[in-house]
C-alpha cells in the first residue's frame, strides 16, 4: 500500500438537493482507503436557487474536486471555464476539478456515461441491436446518451415528463445515432409495445413516485435498469419484477462512475468490485 504521507491530502465532495441519501462518500472514503489516498470527502446540501455560490464557497476554502448530482449538472455544466469532450457532448457536469490556483479554469468532466456502460457489462446486459426505453430528459439522461448510441440500438425512444426537453435531446444527438431509430414522446404517450431494455433516469423514484408505464412495454425478457438505488428495490424495480423482468438498480453505476471520477482526482484507478460488495453487503 502507497505510504499515506507522500500523498496529497484534500477536500472532496458530492453536492445536490437532496443528497442525505448518497452513497458517494462510503466509496469515495473506501477508495481512498484501499489506495492509501488520504482525503475528505463530504456530501453537501446546496439550496436550489445557491449551486453557484455552494461550489464557490467549497472551492474557496480548499475544495479539489465535487461530484454534482440531482438537479445541477446542467448548471455546473454552465459554470465550468473547460470542458472534457464528453461533458462537453452531454451539456452535463457531473465531476468538478478545482485547480490550486484560483486563475486556472474549473474543469468539467462527466463519468455516468462510462459507469453506466461498465456497469452493463458486469451485468452483462448488452445494447447493440435492442429496442430501448430511456425514461427522463435531465443530466443524467444527457451523459448517457452518446456512450449508448455509440453502441448502435437498433430502437432508442427518450420519454419523458416534459416532452420539449425529450425532443430538445434528439436535436442535440440525433448525429450520433445513424443506425438507431432516435425519438422522443411524452411520459403518458409511450407506445404500447415490448422493449428489450428500459432504463429509467428520472428522479422520480426519490419520492417513491410509480411512473405511469402501460404494461405492454415489459415483458418477461425485458430487463429493467434504475439508475437510482437505495437499500430496498426502487420503485420502478419492483413494478418491473412483478411482470416478470429482470431488474437491476444503479449502485454498480455509482460505483462505476465514482471510480472515473476517483482517476481523475486522484491518477489511480481503484478497484471496483469491492466497494460494489461493501455497498451490498450494507442494510
Ligand atoms: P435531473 O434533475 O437532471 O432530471 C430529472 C428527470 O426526472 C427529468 O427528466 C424529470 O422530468 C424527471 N422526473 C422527476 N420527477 C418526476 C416524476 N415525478 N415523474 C416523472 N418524471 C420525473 O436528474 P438527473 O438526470 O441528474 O438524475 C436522474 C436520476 O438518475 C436520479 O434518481 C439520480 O439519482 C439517478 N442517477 C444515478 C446515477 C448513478 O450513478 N447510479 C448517476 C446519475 C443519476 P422533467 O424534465 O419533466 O422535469
Amino acid at each position: 500500500m502507497p505510504d499515506q504521507a507522500q500523498k496529497l491530502v484534500g477536500q472532496y465532495g458530492v453536492i445536490g438537493n437532496p443528497i442525505s441519501h448518497s452513497r458517494s462518500p462510503l466509496i469515495h472514503q473506501a477508495f481512498a482507503k484501499q489506495t492509501g489516498i488520504a482525503l475528505e470527502y463530504t456530501a453537501i446540501l446546496a439550496p436550489l436557487d445557491g449551486f453557484e455560490a455552494s461550489v464557490a464557497a467549497f472551492w474557496q476554502n480548499g475544495g479539489r474536486g465535487l461530484n454534482v448530482t440531482v438537479p445541477f449538472k446542467a448548471q455546473a455544466f454552465a459554470l465550468c471555464h473547460n470542458l472534457s469532450e464528453r461533458a462537453a457532448r452531454a451539456g452535463a457536469v457531473n465531476t468538478l476539478i478545482f485547480p490550486a490556483d484560483s486563475l486556472q479554469p474549473i474543469l468539467g468532466d462527466n463519468t455516468d456515461g462510462a459507469g453506466l456502460l461498465q456497469d452493463f457489462a458486469f451485468h452483462g446486459i448488452s445494447i447493440h441491436g435492442k429496442k430501448i426505453l430511456l425514461i427522463g430528459a435531465g443530466g443524467a439522461t444527457r451523459g448517457v446518451l452518446a456512450p449508448l448510441l455509440a453502441e448502435q440500438p437498433a430502437q432508442l425512444l427518450i420519454a419523458n415528463r416534459r416532452e420539449k426537453t425529450a425532443q430538445a435531446l434528439i436535436a442535440d444527438f440525433v448525429d450520433l445515432a445513424p443506425n438507431t431509430a432516435f425519438a422522443a414522446c411524452a411520459l403518458d404517450a409511450i407506445p404500447k409495445e415490448a422493449f428489450d431494455l428500459i432504463i429509467n433516469a428520472t428522479s422520480a423514484g426519490l419520492s417513491d413516485t410509480q411512473l405511469p408505464l402501460p404494461d405492454a412495454v415489459i415483458h418477461t425478457d425485458t430487463v429493467a435498469y434504475d439508475m437510482a438505488y437505495g437499500s430496498q428495490p426502487t420503485v420502478f424495480m419492483r413494478w418491473s419484477q412483478a411482470r416478470g423482468a429482470k431488474a437491476f438498480d444503479g449502485l454498480g453505476m455509482l460505483v462505476e462512475q465514482a471510480a472515473v471520477s476517483f482517476y481523475l482526482w486522484h491518477g489511480v484507478r481503484p478497484e471496483t468490485r469491492p466497494v460494489r460488495d461493501l455497498l451490498r453487503a450494507l442494510p
